[in-house]
């Protein structure tokens, strides 16, 4: 951290002293040509990782992984999907489990590279910064233009811009909010949907709306803040970092003292009375979509986008001074303490952790049914003698294929000799579907042992047993 005094914790740059929204003007970080050559081009990386994350993203719903959707989290209909993983009520337990690995997950990689998410993969800020952002830019200019033109009466070319903005911004904004829908209901669900007039489903319709307005308020007004107030993540990670941990931090021993360079003074010169490499330029600042000074140190607002590297990279080759000012490092690696990246007894214990989780969440989704039978007694039934003294007994069976594939089963019992009478058509087992139908057993008094017998049904699928149920069989008793 800088020497600078702490009255920065105090309060945040985009809410002024009487609590007003102070509105920020991000400037484009330098990036191509105007970048550092003697530094990796952050940006640029970004904007590949961005493109990726985009055509997974507008892609996801109808990309299926064995039959199954990538992810979908349908809850309404009970049905969740994680990299083609499906999970119903049933599974709660997996499902709790995948949840709390994924959260030792982000507590092991936010107490190793802090918040790298937020600024490189996160959907809020991949959507803010390299989609709306740069429709920005592209219409209205960079941050000093956006400035002015907010600033500027409504004359007719404002009035152009921003309805152009405006309206490229709402419809993307209901591109997102169907894209959303699409993970909930699945990518065939939404052709469906979109396909059909939206007098059809009026109230799906105004949902979608809904949507559209709260994503366009926060791609348009509310941005920066959904980070810095809304999102927990950024909460946490005042308690996962330390300082081992690699963050996008800046180098205050080689930038302090910091002083704006005169004209005609050497670097020998310089450093000579004490000043450091930073340049005072306020560059890293001006480039800060949530508007803070890194040179302060590591603050909960900072989202780890690197712009501010970036910038201070092309600044420190136009000085030809090196690289790296503003970097990923630790604290102790800037401080001098430690040199190589530190595996702390904390990270240890996260990674045991995680990896027992995984493996434990493996094995569980392996022992798996991928198909499952229950059966029920009929309500208010027990058991039926016939005429040729063999008993019948009526259960419900319900059947569920977890997969993605249609299958045709059959029933079969395993332990002991008898009829079944049961409707075909409900054998017909649809991809991620349950099924009902109406079982009837019938055992010759032979097969009986006294009031119950325990039955054991297999459902056969190609001709292999893929689950079993036992129930018990009602009989008058005294059988042979
Ligand atoms: S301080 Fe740097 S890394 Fe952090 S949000 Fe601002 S520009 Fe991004
Ligand atoms: S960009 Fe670099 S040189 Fe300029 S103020 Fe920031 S840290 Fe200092």
């Amino acid at each position: 951290m800088s020497d600078q005094p702490e009255s920065f914790r105090d309060s945040i740059p985009t809410v002024d002293a009487a609590g007003k929204r102070v509105w920020m003007y991000p400037r484009k970080p330098p990036t191509g040509k105007n970048s550092s050559p003697d530094a990796p081009d952050f940006f640029k990386l970004r904007t590949w990782v961005s493109w990726i994350l985009l055509v997974i993203l507008v892609t996801g719903p109808f990309i299926k992984i064995a039959g199954n959707p990538l992810l979908m989290m349908n809850i309404g209909e009970g049905k969740f999907s994680i990299f083609g993983i499906m999970f119903w009520p049933q599974d709660f337990y997996l499902f709790a489990l995948a949840m709390i690995t994924g959260f030792v997950m982000i507590a092991f990689f936010t107490a190793a590279w802090g918040r790298i998410w937020c600024g490189w993969l996160c959907p809020q800020t991949v959507l803010m910064e390299m989609v709306f952002r740069k429709i920005e830019y592209a219409i209205e200019g960079d941050a000093r233009e956006q400035k002015k033109l907010n600033e500027a009466p409504w004359t007719q070319d404002k009035i152009t811009k921003k309805a152009i903005k405006h309206g490229i911004f709402f419809g993307l904004s209901f591109v997102v909010a169907n894209l959303l829908l699409g993970y909930i209901i699945g990518g065939e669900a939404l052709l469906d949907l979109i396909s059909e007039s939206p007098t059809k489903h009026t109230g799906g319709f105004f949902a979608l709306l809904l949507f559209t307005g709260l994503f366009y308020s926060i791609f348009a007004r509310f941005r920066e803040q959904a980070c810095t107030f809304v999102c927990p993540y950024g909460r946490f990670q005042s308690v996962l970092l330390d300082e081992n941990t690699m963050v996008v931090a800046y180098d205050h021993v080689r930038g302090e003292k910091r002083a704006r360079k005169l004209k005609g003074e050497s670097w020998e010169e310089r450093l000579s009375i004490g000043k450091g490499d930073c340049v005072d330029c306020n560059l890293c600042v001006t480039v800060c979509p949530t508007g803070i000074d890194i040179r302060n140190g590591t603050q909960m607002e900072c989202v780890n986008c690197t712009n501010c590297i970036d910038a201070c990279n092309s600044v420190m080759h136009k000085m030809k001074r090196n690289p790296g000012l503003i970097r990923f490092a630790s604290m102790n690696q800037i401080e001098g303490k430690t040199k190589k990246r530190v595996f702390t007894p904390r990270l240890k214990a996260y990674a045991i952790l995680m990896a027992a989780l995984l493996v434990l969440l493996t094995g569980l989704l392996i022992a798996r049914d991928s198909v499952e039978i229950t059966m029920l007694r009929v309500r208010g039934t027990t058991f039926q003698v016939m005429p040729d003294g063999k008993v019948t007994n009526m259960f419900e069976a319900r059947f569920m294929n977890k997969t993605g594939r249609k299958m045709d089963g059959s029933l079969k019992l395993l332990n002991v000799e008898g009829e079944l009478l049961y409707s075909d058509q409900h054998m017909q087992m649809n991809p991620q579907e349950e099924a009902n139908t109406i079982v009837v057993i019938t055992l010759a008094p032979d097969q009986l042992r006294g009031k119950e017998t325990r039955v054991t049904l297999g459902l056969m699928v190609d001709e292999k047993v893929v689950d079993t149920h036992t129930t018990n069989f009602l009989a008058p008793g005294g059988g042979s």
